[in-house]
């Protein structure tokens, strides 16, 4: 359920980030988290290939039409990197806005271009005279900052949203892009599909059964069990998984969040529909969740290359990882049968988004995402809710990609139906509208 200080419908106000920036900011503000990503065991920001070799096939690829002689802003540019790119690919002029004591280092390695002597001693002679470091927010006021032909940006975070970061980027986009002018990223599309995975819902079962104890030395923990398991179910998985571990496939293409157009209220409160259909019988232990990027030059500029990136569960591994919402009761499907539902993410006050969804197999009509669970009394055998918290979240880094080639699906439990299905039953995102909702 969602509280009424979570839902920005329901009290009229926006949760600020404001009391989240010192640690947010301070904590980037250091060169190891810059290149090392926060509680990832081996992926990394820098060093996350995927992502810092995508960012540079989109801006050298996109370079004539996009970056050669433009003013350009670079929203968060931590350690300068995109703006780097950006003066390879030609550019005039990039301001480079940083808000943590990150910008002072960015400043130092641009100063070594600015201050050397003679070319041959500058460290970097390219850089020499391209990059203006500011350091501030971007939504503060004044920002000596002109009107600009082209704004890169990396304000992704888990499942694209968490971290908030993507409001500062409308909100540079609103204040600082030309009329025509080019977004990198310029598109996120959110996938949402149903795992199994009865070993990690049995592991997160387990820490919430510590509470059913009736003797902790002597004392009786089990008023809090159900607490213990809202929290501990209530919590995000992020790691990689096996994507055979899929009971279904994720709608194609996606719940598409257009950075060209998408408004600053739209992003602060989105339900996302799907609608599967089960490959396999088996039980849905969560919804698994990733996105994609697209970089695609604005419909101005027709000949630009369009660069996409993927962090799904079949793709090369980034510093996102994928993340799983368990639900705290599992879900029985046959293969052929149709899953619906729908997500519905809504910004909070921790940089990051509180997230409920419903997920029902079979017939029936869906609730309406903005009733409380606790209004609904009928929640019927074939339907769940979950609750989670983005920032909550819990690791799970059990899957090697390189070790399971003997993967069987029934080794999961997942079984693979007799005859073919008929795999016309879903074709698209046809989501229900609002006046389809039970209540
Ligand atoms: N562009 C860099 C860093 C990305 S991490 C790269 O691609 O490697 C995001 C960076 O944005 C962090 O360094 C963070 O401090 C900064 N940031 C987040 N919100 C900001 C805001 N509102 N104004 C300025 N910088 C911000």
């Amino acid at each position: 359920m969602l509280s009424e200080t979570d839902d920005p419908l329901v009290n009229g106000k926006i949760p600020s980030t404001e009391g989240r920036d010192p640690a947010y900011f301070s904590y980037y503000a250091m060169l190891q988290h810059q290149v090392v990503f926060k509680h990832s065991r081996t992926q990394n920001m820098l060093q996350d290939t995927v992502r810092t070799s995508t960012y540079r096939s989109a801006i050298l690829l996109n370079g004539p039409l996009c970056f050669h002689d433009k003013l350009v802003l670079d929203v968060g540019a931590g350690s300068g990197i995109l703006s780097y790119f950006a003066v390879q690919a030609g550019a005039q002029k990039v301001y480079a806005v940083e808000a943590s004591q990150m910008a002072e280092k960015m400043r130092k390695l641009v100063e070594a271009a600015n201050t050397a002597e003679s070319e041959a001693l500058a460290k970097n002679a390219f850089l020499k005279d391209k990059i203006e470091v500011i350091q501030a927010k971007i939504e503060d006021p004044d920002l000596p900052i002109p009107k600009v032909d082209t704004i890169i940006s990396e304000p992704i975070g888990v499942l694209l949203i968490h971290e908030r970061m993507l409001e500062s980027y409308l909100y540079a986009r609103d204040t600082f892009l030309k009329p025509g002018g080019t977004l990198f990223p310029s598109t996120g599309s959110i996938f949402l599909a149903p795992f199994s995975d009865a070993a990690l819902w049995s592991e997160t079962m387990g820490k919430a059964r510590f509470w059913e104890q009736p003797s902790f030395y002597g004392v009786d923990l089990s008023a809090l069990y159900s607490d213990a398991k809202d929290e501990m179910f209530g919590m995000p998985v992020v790691g990689s998984f096996d994507p055979r571990t899929l009971i279904a496939q994720a709608n194609p293409g996606g719940y598409v969040v257009d950075f060209y157009t998408v408004t600053l209220e739209e992003l602060q409160d989105m339900t996302i529909p799907f609608i599967w259909q089960a490959s396999y019988t088996g039980i849905v232990h969560g919804i698994a969740g990733w996105f994609d990027l697209h970089f695609s030059p604005p419909p101005s500029v027709p000949t630009g290359n369009t660069i996409a990136m993927s962090t799904g569960p079949a793709a090369e591994r980034t510093h996102w990882q994928q993340v799983r919402f368990l639900l705290k009761e599992p879900l029985a499907v046959n293969a052929g049968q149709t899953i619906q539902g729908w997500m519905r993410c809504v910004v909070n006050e921790m940089r990051s988004y509180t997230i409920e969804a419903e997920i029902m197999v079979g017939e029936g009509q869906l609730t309406n995402p903005t009733i409380p669970l606790t209004s609904i009394y009928n929640l019927d055998f074939n339907r769940r809710r979950g609750k989670w918290r983005l920032h909550e979240q819990t690791y799970n880094y059990n899957y090697y990609p390189q070790s399971d080639n003997l993967f069987r699906p029934e080794y999961n439990c997942l079984y693979e139906p007799e005859h073919p299905l008929d795999t016309t039953v879903v074709v698209e995102n046809n989501f229900v509208e609002d006046n389809q909702f039970i209540i």
